[in-house]
């Protein structure tokens, strides 16, 4: 019974990592952007975040690094588009919870329960966190409200 649970967790990551949700760049309207690194394993991932009011407007990663990393920020991607900004940092906080835990009861979704496994790996963690600190990064940023428009701020983050 647990092996078909891991073996259709594993095909959801590798189907995230070959085929990535919103792995492309916004290019307009003006993103916020972040960069993050992984040295351990060497992901580097750059993720764009468009907000609306409080809302999560959109959302897109653009990089290279392992399956983890890459089907990590993917799902990321699809769970925390039209959230809020206190939405979005509850998933955060228990996905981090679930990957170090492996406890994976708060998600009714495979697509991020997918991810419990990940807690047997604990060098993978950072993997699987590297997008989700980078959202978390933008999620803290703030746009120029000042009127010529929304400024770009790009931040760089590396998990430790
Ligand atoms: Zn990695």
């Amino acid at each position: 019974m647990f092996g078909d649970l891991d073996d259709l967790y594993q095909d959801i990551i590798l189907d995230y990592s070959r085929n990535p949700r919103n792995f492309r760049k916004i290019e307009s309207p003006p993103a916020r952007v972040v960069e993050g690194h992984n040295p351990l394993c060497g992901d580097e991932l750059t993720l764009y975040l468009l907000m609306d009011g409080d809302v999560v407007r959109d959302v897109a990663f653009e990089g290279a690094g392992c399956a983890i990393s890459k089907a990590s920020a993917s799902a990321m991607t699809t769970a925390v588009k039209g959230k809020t900004r206190s939405e979005a940092l509850k998933v955060l906080e228990n996905f981090h919870d679930m990957v170090t835990s492996g406890n994976a009861e708060v998600f009714e979704d495979d697509k991020l329960a997918a991810f419990s496994g990940v807690h047997k790996f604990p060098a993978r963690v950072k993997c699987a966190m590297l997008g989700w600190r980078a959202l978390e990064s933008s999620l803290s940023s703030t746009d120029d409200e000042s009127g010529a428009g929304v400024s770009v701020e790009k931040k760089t983050i590396t998990t430790e």
